[in-house]
């Protein structure tokens, strides 16, 4: 008998049709013989909609209260999702994350796992029951509720399965797999059939949702093999593995978009040792995920310091900014929200050089300006307009031969 992690992400539950579509498939995996554990997203835009209710409410947002919030959402699925499986008699049962054992650390909001128990999923699954497992979520070694940052589901499947040595984590999505890129973005986007642990990585760090960067992270450091795929088709979809890339795979195997963050500059900083240091101390301390920074030259003593960071975390980041810059004397902050990140992933860089001459040249051509360049060994990111974006990134698939032959065909579900 082999034990199934299956993830249902927030558009495959967004409503009472979708929640008994998955419960029929769960019944199906359950009658092939697998025990199951389900592992569930808050509804459609469920945390998004909490968020924007604690924004009316107050301005005054402690973590630890909003964790107490932001559950709720996961939650309420799990029950929902519970008793639509005792309607077509599956027995199963429902746990928050606290109830399973996954432990985090204290960082509200951004908790990463420190130890996952797992008792009570093996104790549901010997009894015969699927185990329905609210995402998202854990409990602090404070003991206080956490959530482990948007998209965490992923992870709380990924770390669920590894506890369990499930035999297979499969992540039920809107889309059918991984692709060369966003397909609502890009439709002549191609459905790859594997993808690498690293090259994934560097997708879900350059912004692609698909995945949650720290589930792929989880993933890749404990070997979980997960399958992406959807919930609206149910066909195979894209295995994320640890198997090398063949030679003949393409040098690039990905086209990346992100909108989800801000550019801040600090104009006229004072050119001199531990400028940089007193800026991007307190930002990391107060746990601003700073991306790409960029220094210019000083020309009369003065330069000024541009960095992207989450949209999400711009009102916290500026009030520091605003505050150091005083300190250090600096002659202002800006910041600009319509930027975007476009990059290119592919393992095939390493030993293929010219690529981002490729880019750039690609980029030239069709009139957009970069703003920001950065790279890894297997990626290089530029910050360019976000009414650039989906120009850009459909040049971009184009010109490093990823379109495939017809554009995507299966359903986009509308997120509401
Ligand atoms: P879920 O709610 O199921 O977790 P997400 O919205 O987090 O779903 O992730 C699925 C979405 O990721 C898709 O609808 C798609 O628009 C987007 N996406 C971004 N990049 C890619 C990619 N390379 N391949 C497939 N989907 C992608
Ligand atoms: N509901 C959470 C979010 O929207 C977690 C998840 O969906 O994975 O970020
Ligand atoms: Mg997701």
């Amino acid at each position: 008998m082999a034990l199934i992690v299956q993830k249902y992400g927030g558009t495959s539950v967004a409503d009472p049709d979708r929640i008994r579509a998955v419960a029929e498939n769960v019944k199906i995996t359950k009658r092939h013989g697998n025990d199951v554990v389900v592992v569930v997203s808050a509804m459609g835009k469920t945390t998004d909609n909490l968020i924007a209710l604690a924004d009316s409410v107050s301005s005054t947002q402690p973590g630890r209260e909003m964790d107490m919030l932001l559950t709720t959402g996961e939650r309420v699925t799990a029950a929902l999702m519970t008793m639509a499986l005792a309607d077509i008699g599956v027995d199963a049962v429902s746990f928050t994350g606290s109830q399973v054992g996954i432990i985090t650390d204290t960082a509200h909001r951004k908790a990463k796992i420190v130890e996952v128990k797992g008792d009570r999923v093996r104790e549901a699954l010997a009894a015969g029951r699927v185990a329905v497992v609210a995402g998202f979520q854990g409990v602090s070694t404070d003991k206080e509720i956490t959530t482990m940052g948007r998209g965490a589901s992923d992870l709380t499947a990924s770390a669920l399965a590894k506890a369990l040595d499930a035999d297979a984590c499969e992540i039920y999505t809107d889309v059918t797999g991984v692709f060369t890129a966003d397909p609502r973005i890009v439709p002549q986007a191609r459905k790859l059939a594997r993808i690498h642990f690293d090259e994934m990585l560097e997708m879900a760090g350059a912004g692609s949702k698909v995945l949650a960067l720290r589930s792929v992270e989880f993933a890749r450091n404990h070997n979980v093999p997960l399958h992406v795929r959807s919930s609206f088709t149910w066909e195979a979809g894209t295995w994320v593995t640890n198997e090398e890339p063949n030679v003949e795979d393409p040098i690039i195997s990905g086209v990346v978009t992100d909108v989800s963050e801000a550019k801040v500059t600090v104009l006229g900083v004072p050119d001199r040792p531990g400028i940089s240091a007193a800026l991007f101390e307190p930002l990391a301390a107060a746990n601003v995920n700073v991306d790409m920074i960029v220094q210019n030259t000083s020309t009369d003593g003065t330069t000024d310091i541009s960095f992207t960071m989450p949209i999400a975390d711009l009102g916290e980041a500026e009030e520091i900014v605003r505050r150091v810059a005083a300190e250090i004397g600096a002659q202002g902050v800006t910041h600009d929200r319509d930027i975007a990140k476009l990059s290119v992933v592919g393992a095939g860089m390493k030993s293929s050089p010219g690529i981002a001459a490729k880019m750039f040249r690609t980029l030239a051509d069709e009139g957009v300006n970069i703003e920001m360049i950065s790279t890894s060994t297997i990626r290089i990111s530029v910050v360019i307009a976000t009414a650039d974006l989906e120009r850009a990134a459909r040049t971009l698939h184009t010109a490093f031969g990823l379109d495939s032959g017809q554009a995507y065909s299966a359903p986009l579900p509308e997120r509401t």
